[in-house]
C-alpha cells in the first residue's frame, strides 16, 4: 500500500497532488472528530484509575487527563 505521496517524474508536485492531499486531510479530520467523540464517550463513563505525572494526572484506562495545578 502506498503512502499516499505520489511524486510526478521530474519529482515536483501538481495541483492533483494538492488536491489529493486536500481531500485526504479533509478525510482524516472528519475521521479524528468521530474518533474524539468515541474516547469522549469512553472517557466519560471510565471509573477513572489515575496515575499521576509531574503536573497533571492521566487515567491509565481511557488516558483521560486532570490538570493539577489549579
Ligand atoms: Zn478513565
Amino acid at each position: 500500500m502506498s503512502d499516499g505521496i505520489i511524486a510526478t517524474e521530474n519529482g515536483r508536485f501538481n495541483m492533483n497532488h494538492a488536491l489529493l492531499i486536500k481531500s485526504e486531510m479533509d478525510r482524516l479530520e472528519k475521521e479524528m472528530e468521530l474518533l474524539r467523540k468515541q474516547l469522549q464517550l469512553i472517557q466519560s463513563q471510565c471509573e477513572h484509575r489515575f496515575v499521576e505525572d509531574r503536573l497533571s494526572q492521566h487515567c491509565s484506562y481511557c488516558y483521560f487527563v486532570e490538570s493539577l495545578y489549579y
